[in-house]
């Protein structure tokens, strides 16, 4: 009989799972202890626990590792890292080093299903969802890679549409967020969805981590063609749901926004979001496209950027022109997932 993954139980499945081995409750917060504290990564180790139970334990469960493929190191120390998984699939994670903190951007699939235009992941297609252990295992490598390192905020905005691996992305939130387990605050997690809205409807009732929504287009036809998701969700859907976001949640929402030269750089764009403002509270952050192989898009002129940035601050609106980093490696923003398959010739 194959061996449950005991990293893919939130700490009340594994309290269930282990009543029914006939162990007690409290068994779970000690053993998620030993593995998102301790991390240890034998049941033998747990000494707090009666010896005949962690035979139980081994016999039922495995805890896998990611292991680390490869690493690239950018100019300003960002890092990607790239991960093999059992079935030969391939994600990436990227740790941003920042002045005070440290951000690691975290992939919820391997692949994606909503081919975003100017997004290589979205290019390359789509793999499966990835497990929960999965997802959490990119935050223990990358932190038992950078022992010291404040790591003090995770974003989803890796490969994939989190909201489309909805389930595991909430338990791995759990485990992140649980005191025994990563112990991060809500406040320092932030999901980022291409504007799913059911689920966005779900994440206002069943999360309190912070929403981020990649926006990139304020017209339908543009949206659309730039992510064909805005077809089955158009802008005043998805407008509708972020308000409800703000009414319960009285959260601030981020929007992403990347600026493609000729496409969405102009100021009628601006005047469109500034009208947003009057909805509901917002934050924009400006990222300047990342070329790449896998597009034609171009990256707009600095002047359009900051004629942008300008009159959203001129409307009392809070925005950021994101700094690229890793671009070199491509790391940055969009260009996540490139990974070459052995025999694949890149375009
Ligand atoms: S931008 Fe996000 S949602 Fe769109 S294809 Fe890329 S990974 Fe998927």
């Amino acid at each position: 009989m194959a061996k449950t993954d005991i990293k893919n139980l939130p700490i009340k499945e594994l309290e269930s799972a282990l009543k029914r081995l006939g162990m007690p409750a409290y068994n779970a917060r000690q053993i998620f202890i030993w593995l998102y504290k301790n991390r240890v990564s034998d049941f033998e180790q747990m000494t707090n626990i009666s010896r005949p139970s962690r035979r139980l334990l081994a016999e039922q469960f495995e805890i896998p590792a990611l292991k680390i493929r490869e690493k690239k190191v950018g100019r300003d120390h960002t890092a990607k890292y790239q991960f093999g998984l059992q079935d030969g699939s391939a994600i990436e994670s990227v740790l941003i080093p920042m002045t005070r903190w440290h951000t690691l951007c975290v992939s919820t699939q391997a692949g994606c299903a909503l081919g975003c235009k100017f997004c290589l992941t979205g290019i390359k297609g789509f793999k499966r969802n990835l497990s929960v252990s999965e997802i959490t295992g990119q935050l223990a490598a990358v932190m038992a890679e950078n022992p010291g390192t404040p790591l003090s905020h995770i974003v989803f905005m890796g490969m994939g549409e989190p909201f489309a691996n909805y389930d595991n992305t909430l338990k791995a939130i759990d485990i992140m967020t649980s005191e025994y387990g990563y112990q991060y605050s809500h406040r320092r997690i932030t999901v980022s969805t291409a504007g799913l809205v059911p689920q966005i409807k779900r994440f206002i009732q069943e999360s309190k981590a912070n929403l981020a929504v990649s926006l990139n287009a304020l017209y339908d036809d543009t949206r659309t063609a730039l992510m064909p998701i805005n077809a089955t969700y158009p802008l005043k859907q998805l407008t509708a749901a972020l308000k409800d976001y703000h009414t319960k949640r009285r959260g601030w929402i981020t929007f992403e926004y990347v600026m493609i030269r000729d496409m969405n750089d102009g100021i009628a764009h601006a005047i469109q979001l500034a009208k947003l403002l009057k909805e509901f509270p917002f934050k924009v952050n400006l990222i300047p496209f990342n070329e790449h192989w896998g597009t034609g898009y171009k990256r707009p002129d600095e002047e359009h950027v900051r004629a942008f940035q300008e009159y959203l601050v001129s409307h009392t609106i809070a925005c950021t022109v994101r700094t690229t980093h890793g671009e070199e490696i491509e790391a940055a923003c969009g260009q996540l997932g490139g990974i070459k398959i052995p025999g694949e010739e890149e375009k």
